[in-house]
């Protein structure tokens, strides 16, 4: 069971926040108070921080050798495991979404740090060809104390793609997860405390963006931060820490396209779009929102469609019938169904959904039915902004070249997917889309191996893989004098050798 009340992590510890302050984590399928969460700000954000840099100047993590801190990692991917229902459940109850999805992703978040920990256990330095009687070698040295601030939207997972790899690289860490998600990130800071994990290597402080958020961020004593977020909190972020030429990495919003071409069968289309739109109540930053379908298939396609949408089963996301569950908040709700207004205004048509839920089982929570638009074009807010909920629109193409151009027709370049059969259009349409990651026939898939980043507004560098690891360090030259001959360079006249 985990407790209903939880306290921030700072130096190995427990610790409430400094001025006792709390938060309230609300369940949005009942909109009851689900946790209350020790509030950290200002003031919580400096001492995690010094927990942190004294951990990394003086403690034993940065300097254990790679096997050891790959074993403590590995011990806490295994105590997740072992408590994937119960922080599963954490997740639903702050979030929402069908607890059969949170417990799949809980189960799957600590292969991060299994993946992280073999890429640190076989990481080798470099011996490079300097020029002159020199021997070369490149270590690769963690940054120091990395700052990490991360969405509601999958709460777990999204900190890990952080932590896993700062904390391999021998970083140390101080996370600031959203104030509407911040249990299973104070959890994962348990399961690393009891692997084994030295005091201050990972500190936890659940707050706002606004303060804490804003606190870690402007803090001279963190080597880098790394956001996970809305675009325009990216570009706030990432002011902040270029003020003090903080490095920055984000992953921000995403409009992402899917494209069907007319010789993938229409149930498949519809299961994979229906995939890539709804998942998690379209609250994912890769949710396919733009459907972009051959005028020849176009119509078939979304009589399908809607068909398909009206039956998904939307309900209590902690039922294992529930399909769909509440969006996040009362906030995300008033969004969505403001721009779908906005796009009917605009002269859209709302084929089904566009409206909040009504009836018993609704009646609390902030349940919206799945919604599919067509008649849209460029210039309406609903195909411009992220709408960050069940609505998808749906836009015809009449050949590859439409197609592409529609679907780099965004500011956001993050997730894509191209359907078809025929082989060489499928590659040929990826390579042309300006996005950072393209499923072909598939959606949402990830992987600690597979890079993850965004083109245009949607971010700055990439996580996971073997070159996340190498962002979390710096290379570090050392350059040796093999030379047998002394030398003395302004007490001779022998010919300059070091010009
Ligand atoms: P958000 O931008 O509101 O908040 C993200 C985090 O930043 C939170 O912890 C918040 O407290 C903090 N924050 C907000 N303002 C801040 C500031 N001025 N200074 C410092 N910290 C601040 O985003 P959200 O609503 O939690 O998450 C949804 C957004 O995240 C969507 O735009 C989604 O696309 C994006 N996202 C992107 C990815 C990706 O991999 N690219 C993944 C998931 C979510």
């Amino acid at each position: 069971m985990i407790k209903q009340d939880q306290l921030l992590w700072i130096d190995g510890r427990e610790v409430a926040a400094l001025d006792g302050e709390t938060l309230e984590v609300e369940n949005p399928a009942t909109t009851q108070t689900a946790f209350v969460v020790a509030r950290g700000q200002g003031p919580d954000i400096d001492s995690a921080v010094d927990a942190a840099r004294r951990a990394h100047d003086h403690g034993p993590w940065p300097r254990m050798h790679p096997r050891e801190r790959g074993r403590i990692l590995r011990a806490a991917a295994e105590i997740l495991r072992s408590r994937k229902e119960s922080i599963g459940e954490v997740e639903t109850a702050c979030v929402g979404r069908p607890l059969r999805e949170m417990v799949q992703q809980v189960g799957r978040a600590p292969d991060w740090l299994d993946f992280f920990a073999s890429v640190a256990e076989t990481h080798e330095d470099l011996v490079v060809p300097a020029s002159g009687e020199l021997m070369n070698y490149v270590r690769r040295v963690p940054l120091g104390v990395v700052g990490a601030i991360t969405p509601w939207n999958h709460p777990l997972l999204i900190t890990m793609k952080k932590v896993a790899p700062a904390l391999a690289a021998g970083n140390t860490t101080v996370v600031k997860p959203s104030e509407v998600a911040p249990v299973a990130p104070l959890e994962l800071a348990r399961a690393l405390v009891e692997a084994g994990i030295p005091d201050g290597v990972i500190n936890v402080v659940p707050g706002f963006g606004t303060d804490a958020g804003k606190a870690l961020t402007e803090h001279d004593r963190i080597d880098r931060i790394d956001l996970t977020g809305g675009t325009e909190t990216g570009r706030q972020v990432a002011a902040a820490a270029g003020r003090s030429l903080i490095p920055v990495q984000a992953e921000l919003g995403g409009k992402a396209p899917v494209l069907i071409f007319d010789d993938v069968p229409i149930d498949v289309a519809v299961a994979g779009a229906t995939f890539a739109s709804f998942v998690a109540s379209g609250q994912s930053c890769i949710a396919g929102t733009r459907l972009l379908v051959h005028e020849r298939s176009i119509d078939a396609f979304v009589e399908k469609l809607v068909e398909r949408t009206q039956l998904i089963r939307v309900g209590d996301p902690m039922q294992p019938e529930a399909q769909m569950g509440p969006v996040v908040s009362q906030r995300q709700l008033d969004r969505i169904l403001r721009l779908v207004e906005s796009a009917r205004a605009e002269g859209a048509r709302v084929l089904c959904g566009g409206e909040r839920l009504a009836g018993h089982a609704f009646e609390r929570g902030y349940f919206i039915a799945p919604t599919v638009i067509t008649d849209v074009h460029r210039d309406m807010r609903i195909m411009r902004e992220e709408v960050f909920g069940p609505v998808v629109s749906v836009q015809p193409f009449a050949d590859e070249d439409e197609a592409v151009a529609l679907a780099n027709d965004a500011d956001f370049g993050l997730g894509a997917a191209v359907w078809t059969q025929d082989l060489t259009r499928a590659h040929v349409v990826a390579h042309r889309i300006r996005s950072g990651t393209v499923w072909i026939n598939d959606h949402h898939r990830i992987d600690p191996a597979s890079p993850w980043g965004g083109f245009k507004d949607s971010g700055i560098g990439s996580e996971n893989g073997v070159e996340a690891f190498n962002d979390y360090t710096a290379a570090q030259s050392v350059l040796v004098n093999l030379s047998r001959t002394p030398f003395d360079w302004f007490g001779s006249s022998e010919e300059l050798r070091y010009s």
